[in-house]
């Protein structure tokens, strides 16, 4: 028996980690990937208090290796399953079942794909959902990002250095992402915005060759591409626990600024929650909370 099983070992599992093993709680964190989350996926993050610069992946790295030295325990596992037992709570991977006092699912979101036809297919043939994974695989060459979010925005940046020429196509004419980084796009001369337009076609013989762009108007033309990058929004990673948390319609889980879930025991921090602001801020501070509030449940 654990006292707290952490789903998910992002920003937030890893805080909730830091935070239960600062109360002497036992803490497994169940991870499906490997550690960091999203986030490892930033080349550089700016907007987080004490570093100017860090790439996601040196941040990820260092509160994975705090977490680990204060005692956290790791299983990379998927976990599938949460079953409420009334005062425990079991979770279920395809490899057992673990039994905690409390459960934290701090388990982020995945990729939202675009949706046009072929898009599966040509994933690693010229489609990418990462631009830092894959962005050095088209030096000199012309790619597109897809999006107005600051993923978009800043695999933009990024690959600005990298490729000979990055289109920008976002659905509409103003961005969902930050002005400076916007400001900073406008300022590179091999970035080229193509708004008011979507993504309609994909053209490739065995690799991504071109993509066709359609605008409000109708008005369809094709942008010669070796690579798209998209970067279009995220899902959060909640169905497999539907039966102990509520959902809103976009799938989020439902809890307040406590973390609390309907069923007692079970808390949920991070991207997957209901919330205003999703930063890596809001993140590690869902994940302290969460914590706080579990440690709170099993002393009560
Ligand atoms: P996001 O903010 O949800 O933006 C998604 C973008 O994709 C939006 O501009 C949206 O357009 C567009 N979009 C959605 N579905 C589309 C479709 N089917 N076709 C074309 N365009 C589509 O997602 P994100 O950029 O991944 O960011 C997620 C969260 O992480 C945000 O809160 C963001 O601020 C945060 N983040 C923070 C940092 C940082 O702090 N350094 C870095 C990266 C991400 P509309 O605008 O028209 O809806």
């Amino acid at each position: 028996m654990t006292d707290i099983i952490i789903i998910g070992a992002g920003p937030a599992g890893l805080t909730a980690a830091i935070y239960a093993r600062r109360a002497a709680k036992s803490v497994l964190v169940l991870e499906a990937m490997s550690y960091g989350g999203q986030i490892i996926n930033t080349p550089d993050i700016e907007n987080y208090p004490v570093a100017a610069h860090i790439s996601g992946f040196d941040f990820a790295t260092k509160v994975y290796n705090q977490a680990k030295e204060l005692g956290a325990t790791f299983k990379f596992q998927r976990a599938v399953e949460i079953r409420d037992n009334g005062d425990t709570k079991t979770v279920v991977t395809p490899k057992g079942e673990y039994e905690a006092r409390a459960v934290i699912i701090a388990t982020g979101s995945e990729n939202r794909k675009l949706g046009v036809e072929n898009e599966d297919k040509l994933v690693g043939r010229g489609i990418s959902y990462c631009a830092t994974c894959d962005g050095a695989f088209f030096r000199n060459k012309t790619v597109a990002v897809v999006g107005g979010g600051n993923t978009a925005l800043e695999d933009a940046l990024y690959l600005a250095d990298i490729a000979q020429q990055v289109y920008l196509i976002h659905r509409r004419d103003s961005f969902r992402g930050e002005e400076a980084t916007v400001s900073r796009l406008q300022e590179r001369e091999n970035v080229t915005f193509v708004l008011n337009s979507q993504v309609t076609k994909l053209n490739a013989d065995k690799k991504l060759e071109s993509v066709e762009v359609t605008d409000k108007a109708g008005n369809t033309r094709t942008l010669a591409v070796s690579g798209l990058f998209v970067a279009v929004g995220r899902i959060p990673e909640n169905q497999n626990f539907a039966s102990v948390i509520e959902l809103d319609g976009a799938g989020y889980a439902v809890a307040a600024e406590n973390c609390r879930t309907k069923t007692p025991g079970v808390f949920v921090a991070g991207d997957n929650r209901v919330k205003d602001v999703r930063q890596l801020v809001t993140a590690t501070a869902d994940g302290a909370v969460a914590a706080t509030e579990a440690v709170k449940y099993i002393n009560a």
